[in-house]
């Protein structure tokens, strides 16, 4: 039997959703705060917050929440609402168009509500003006009229919190930053930590699966549970059609191997990057956008995707003048290293 995965959608280590993601996205969501592993000092912190606005009776501050892809900004939010006891309505930046688009969602929520706006990022500048005066004095302006006769009507909303989540806290404006009264960075989950999320979410699947099969995911899905609930499920088909349904660590491995995922959870991209940087430009440094039209992808994919894991494991740094390729990778790539070429 040949897998093979080779095209963008089909790509099985990509953070970001997929089709395939989507009934069991909403499985595998944990509910409450005590269900949603790692992630500590986030949950630290948005514990004291919700307690304080459950005791003052208001509403949580608005919460931004940023960091890679897959990493349980959506989830968290959902969590926030169930701890909340409130509702939660669920958009992204790019689907509200215009500022009627959100003037019909503020006025669906209820006192306490949470409206979650996905890769708020790209939310257009008319609309974010509109979400200004909503977010600091829970009202919305209706402008009637133009130029010196226009009137302004405002209309009072009820109280609610806004969750935004962000791949790109750097590209927010300052004013809509500035209105959050909570920022959490989402950071990378260990090993371990992925290890708990695999069998829980083997258990609620009711995948067959040995501890240290579950580790073998864990330490291939880069740091990201989507990725690792992914795998789960590749590997559970493998383990069903070769195995005796049973993910062992020896049935884990050959089953990442087939899927042409290596130990450390690179993949084909992962290896094209490296070794551009290495042999096309002597380990670097080289600039993004140059690196991204050799190997043939988009910047902002390999920003945002691949070089948050190549730099957690310590095989890529950034520098000023470009990304340069680590003597780990050299290593790993099992070429010689041979010093860096050009040093800062
Ligand atoms: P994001 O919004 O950051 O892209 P999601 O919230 O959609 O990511 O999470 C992707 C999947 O990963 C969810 O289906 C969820 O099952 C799983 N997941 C995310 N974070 C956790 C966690 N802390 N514990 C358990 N599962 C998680």
């Amino acid at each position: 039997m040949a897998i093979s995965y080779d095209s963008e959608n089909e790509r099985i280590i990509t953070p970001s959703r997929q089709q395939e993601d989507g009934v069991l996205d909403n499985a595998l969501r944990p509910k409450l705060l005590k269900e949603y592993l790692g992630q500590e000092k986030a949950k630290e912190n948005l514990s004291v917050f919700i307690d304080a606005a459950k005791l003052r009776e208001e509403p949580l501050d608005h919460v931004l929440l940023y960091g890679p892809p897959g990493l349980g900004k959506t989830t968290l939010a959902g969590v926030i609402a169930n701890e909340m006891g409130v509702n939660i309505r669920i958009t992204s930046g790019p689907a509200i168009e215009r500022a009627g688009d959100l003037a019909t969602l503020l006025s669906k929520l209820e006192e306490n509500d949470i409206l979650f706006i996905d890769e708020i990022h790209r939310l257009n500048r008319t609309v974010e003006e509109v979400l200004y005066p909503a977010m600091e004095d829970y009202a919305f302006d209706i402008i009637m009229g133009k130029g010196m006769g226009a009137n302004s009507l405002r209309i009072q909303l009820p109280k609610f919190t806004l969750i935004g989540a962000t791949t790109r806290a750097g590209q927010l404006s300052n004013p809509l930053r500035d209105r959050f009264g909570v920022l959490l960075r989402l950071e990378l989950y260990t090993p371990e930590e992925l290890t708990q999320i695999v069998l829980r979410s083997a258990n609620i699947l009711e995948i067959p699966i040995e501890q240290a099969g579950a580790f073998e995911l864990a330490r291939r899905a880069r740091g990201t549970p989507r990725i690792a609930n992914r795998l789960l499920r590749r590997v559970r088909d493998f383990a069903q059609v070769r195995a005796a349904g049973i993910i062992t660590a020896e049935v884990a491995n050959s089953a990442l191997l087939a899927l042409e995922i290596d130990e450390l959870g690179l993949d084909s991209i992962d290896r094209r990057m490296l070794l551009a940087i290495i042999q096309s430009f002597g380990g670097g440094p080289v600039g993004l956008d140059t690196l991204a039209a050799m190997i043939g992808e988009e910047s902002i994919t390999l920003e945002d995707v691949y070089e948050p894991y190549l730099m957690q494991i310590g095989f890529l740094t950034r520098t000023n003048r470009g990304r340069c390729a680590t003597e780990a990778a050299y290593k790993h790539l099992g070429l010689p290293f041979l010093g860096q070429q050009t040093l800062e």
